[in-house]
């Protein structure tokens, strides 16, 4: 029987990927589902965060250009070994700054509004820090973000219709940024298409991939998007405050970065420390200071591991392990008013199962006190991410049968139903 805990552990030794599980920390008997809001710690990325420490001790200011990986290059190599997981050639990406200020950067870049093409195209659904910075990009340039500001609207609270983003491309819009995969339902947005249909009204277009690099893959190049940006410390497991990365389409190499610093720079050039700036000519011109190496160190060990599983691969089994959750949450969760919010279909469903219910809250406490890590998100979604490089088909059955339990012994009465500080 499919609902059996056999059925299960049948899955896990058909398990292509099953070995790299061996490769993470797991926390102390817990069943981790939080791999997209933080993944797990790695032994490689402990190793190669001790070799840069190392790197420090043994070289001192030497080490920006010695040792096994030089810092002063570092950034680059990072790109080159990101670029498979978002379909771009190596010198479009470069990993560096935060999801952020990555996004400020490159608004500051290439937001010039002109004539009566003024306004910012957004989405409703996006995460707050996005939609800050989009703000104050409008203010910085003297526009109301009430009126120059436009954001999609969701008719379901979970979702976007890609024809309602099209119809908002207006000819008043310049530039648009929207997520690649919503952080709370999981939708992936048609990123080709809407690339294809915003170039046709002469719009840049740009990606947040916070939830989407490392959980499917991308054809950015092909697909002609103008730029995109993400974390590294969701599914890249890169650790908390990690560097995150930035594509920048070859065709926009040779611009000035809108927010200029030394690493801006041409690598041959930076150290002549002139007073005016020769940009790198690849996409290494939106780097603006000195890298955090510390910070980076993980990726090198990380980013190893998606190139030996490969991405396909990882999209595969991620894909497996949803549909196994769904159909067992629809299976053996059926009496307990929950709603699957996020997408079915295979084309549009990212990383996780999104679960909503009105004592969510509670619900996600009651697991933790259980040892299933969750992640509430605020006002009543269970965000639930079995991860394809360590977690197993065994552990998402047993956390089906872990909330099964609670559900019926009506074990989350006993925790209030409002949210702690983070989740
Ligand atoms: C996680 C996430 C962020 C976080 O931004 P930081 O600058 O890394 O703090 C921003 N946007 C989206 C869509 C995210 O999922």
């Amino acid at each position: 029987m499919k609902t059996d805990k056999s059925y299960a552990q049948h899955l896990d030794q058909q398990d292509n990927l099953k070995n790299f599980r061996n490769e993470f920390y797991i926390p102390n008997d817990t069943i981790y589902f939080d791999g997209n809001s933080l993944g797990l710690m790695s032994k490689r990325a402990e190793t190669t965060v001790n070799t840069l420490m190392n790197a420090w001790k043994t070289y001192a200011i030497d080490g920006w250009t010695e040792g096994k990986h030089p810092w002063f290059y570092l950034s680059q190599k990072l790109g080159k070994m990101s670029a498979p997981l978002v379909g771009a050639k190596p010198e479009e990406v470069i990993v560096t700054g935060s999801t952020t200020t990555n996004l400020h950067q490159l608004v500051a870049s290439f937001f010039q509004p002109e004539g009566n093409k003024t306004k910012i195209l957004a989405d409703e659904l996006n995460f707050p820090s996005d939609i800050y910075a989009l703000k104050s990009q409008l203010r910085l340039h003297n526009l109301n973000p009430v009126d120059h500001l436009i954001q999609v609207k969701s008719n379901d609270e979970n979702t976007l219709k890609t024809q309602d983003i099209i119809d908002a491309m207006t000819n008043d819009i310049a530039l648009i940024i929207l997520p690649g995969v919503l952080y709370r339902s999981g939708q992936i947005l048609d990123m080709e298409k809407l690339t294809r249909e915003a170039h046709k009204r002469g719009i840049l277009i740009g990606f947040d991939l916070c939830h989407s690099i490392g959980s499917i893959p991308h054809q950015l190049s092909d697909w002609d998007v103008d730029f995109a940006f993400w974390c590294t410390y969701k599914h890249l497991n890169g650790g908390p405050g990690s560097v995150g990365g930035l594509y920048m389409n070859e065709k926009h190499f040779g611009n000035e970065p809108g927010l200029a610093g030394w690493f801006s720079s041409s690598k041959e050039k930076q150290f002549d420390m002139e007073h005016t700036l020769t940009p790198a000519g690849d996409v290494g011109a939106y780097q603006i200071g000195t890298p955090h190496v510390l910070s980076a160190a993980p990726l090198l060990g990380s980013l190893e591991m998606f190139q030996e599983a490969g991405i396909n691969h990882i999209r595969q089994k991620s894909l497996q392990l949803t549909n196994y959750l769904m159909e067992l949450i629809e299976t053996k969760l059926t009496d307990y008013n929950f709603t699957i919010a996020n997408p079915k279909d295979e084309s549009m469903r990212a990383g996780h199962v999104y679960l909503k219910h009105p004592e969510a809250a509670r619900i996600c406490r009651a697991l933790k006190a259980d040892k299933v890590i969750p992640d509430f998100r605020n006002p009543n979604g269970i965000r639930l991410a079995p991860v394809a490089l360590y977690n197993t088909f065994e552990e998402v059955w047993q956390m089906v049968q872990i909330l099964k339990t609670i559900m019926d012994e009506e074990r989350y009465k006993k925790y209030e139903n409002k949210r702690g500080v983070i989740a």
